[in-house]
């Protein structure tokens, strides 16, 4: 059989522990005896982040500048007893922050919907795709107790030294402050990303935050996403079809909860945290989330949602087999090639990772899933694999669907 030829090298993020393993049965099985695979290979596992000092990381985000689309396999992030068990020189930073720090990019998380596995929410047809501000606001708050009574302000001091000040709360006993930015630059990066994600994905795009208290803070998020969409985007949208929806939050996970889906709903950072575990766990299965990172400037970066699920790979490393959903880096995978595909106009490609998808959930529906995926399908006969027999399943379908052509 003739493989599919690429043009352009997709930038491979190569990662740790269970999902490493993964990785490697994946190009093995899925993708290398159907595409003679190009890519630029960087391994971000945490022994050579270690040996570059990290420099890898960097330069793999410097490669996806370069090149356009990346994929990434789920890393570790130290934490003190990873500084032990890898006898780190420094605790290294999570990956997925300086990537996202480097591409300046929004993350879009969305779930992979198969029949058998209900959302809890049974309105819910299509997927949610969640767009979480990656920036400010309370993860980058300076806080204070406050031991007794005073006076506290905001201070604005300006480049020629005059002051503007604001009262925030005449204390008479103890209390606490706390005092977050955000940057109008990086809203603005926001807004574009989602735009240009919903026009890409061909979805309405939500945002929603607290203006009616916030009445300066929120209120400028909400008036920068419109300014952005009416400049920029409001035609493009209105020739694909697509809407731009601004509410409250409270009325946003309202409605949210009664719709069908299939739109992307765009929250400020803290919003992001909670409203994405919120939807993941509603839809089944942090194993079944796909996540994009998306820079302004068009850049993509494909992951899986999950982490490398470390419990399995120390089953693995004692021999036993393991039955670790590989469908999230599955799709992470085909989502770039996709990507590749389209920016290279290479259709066959395009189309060979439509069928990799396709191959992947119809196996689920057949039956053929791992644990977890077992544990809530809705299918009256089920067959638990592990991730090896999982993805041979997967591999007998797609070799039928590049037959049927
Ligand atoms: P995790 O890897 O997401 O796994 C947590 C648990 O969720 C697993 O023990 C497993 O449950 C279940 N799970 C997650 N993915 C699964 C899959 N594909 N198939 C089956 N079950 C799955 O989170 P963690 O164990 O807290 O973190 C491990 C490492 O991942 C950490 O070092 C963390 O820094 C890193 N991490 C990386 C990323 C990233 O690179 N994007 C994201 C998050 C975490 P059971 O044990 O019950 O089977
Ligand atoms: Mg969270």
């Amino acid at each position: 059989m003739e493989r599919i030829k690429m043009t352009t090298p997709l930038v491979e993020m190569d990662g740790d522990e269970m999902t490493r393993i993964l990785w490697q049965t994946i190009k093995d099985e899925l993708l290398i005896p159907f595409v003679e695979l190009k890519t630029e290979y960087y391994d971000l596992g945490l022994m050579h982040r270690e040996e570059t000092k990290d420099q890898v990381t960097v330069d793999s985000a410097m490669a996806t500048k370069k090149y356009g689309v990346a994929v990434k396999c789920a890393t570790i992030t130290p934490n003190a007893a990873r500084v032990e068990e890898y006898h780190l020189s420094q605790m290294w930073k999570s990956p997925n922050g300086t990537i996202r720090a480097l591409l300046d990019g929004t993350v879009f998380r969305a779930p992979i919907l198969v029949k058998g596995i209900e959302p809890y929410i049974r309105t819910w047809k299509k997927p949610i795709t969640l767009a979480r501000h990656a920036y400010g606001d309370v993860y980058k708050a300076t806080e204070m107790k406050i031991p007794g009574p005073g006076r506290c302000e905001l201070v604005y001091t300006a480049g020629d030294g005059s002051e503007t000040r604001s009262l925030i709360h005449e204390f008479d006993g103890p209390g606490i402050v706390q005092g977050m930015h955000n940057r109008n630059a990086s809203i603005e990066s926001f807004a574009r990303c989602c735009f240009r994600f919903g026009l890409d994905t061909k979805q309405d795009v939500w945002f929603a935050s607290k203006d009616t208290i916030s009445k300066q803070y929120d209120h400028t998020f909400k008036d920068i996403f419109q300014d952005i969409f009416d400049a920029e985007y409001a035609e493009q949208f209105e020739k694909a079809g697509l809407t731009y929806f601004y509410t409250l939050i409270d009325d946003a996970v309202a409605r949210v909860v009664k719709s069908q889906g299939g739109y992307i709903w765009a929250c400020k950072n803290y919003d992001g945290d909670v409203m994405s575990d919120m939807v993941a766990t509603a839809f089944g299965s942090l194993a079944m989330m796909t996540s994009v990172l998306v820079s302004p400037d068009g850049k993509y970066e494909y992951e899986a949602a999950h982490g490398t699920v470390q419990r399995h790979y120390y089953q693995h490393l004692e021999g036993k087999s393991t039955s670790t959903n590989p469908v999230a880096t599955i799709f992470a995978w085909s989502g770039a090639l996709r990507k590749r595909g389209q920016l290279d106009g290479l259709k066959e490609l395009e189309e060979f990772a439509g069928k990799l998808e396709r191959a992947t959930v119809e196996t689920i529906e057949s039956g053929k899933m791992t644990k977890d995926l077992a544990t809530i399908s809705s299918l009256p006969d089920v067959t638990v694999c592990d991730s090896a027999a999982f993805i041979t399943a997967i591999r007998e379908r797609l070799t039928e669907l590049n037959e049927e052509g």
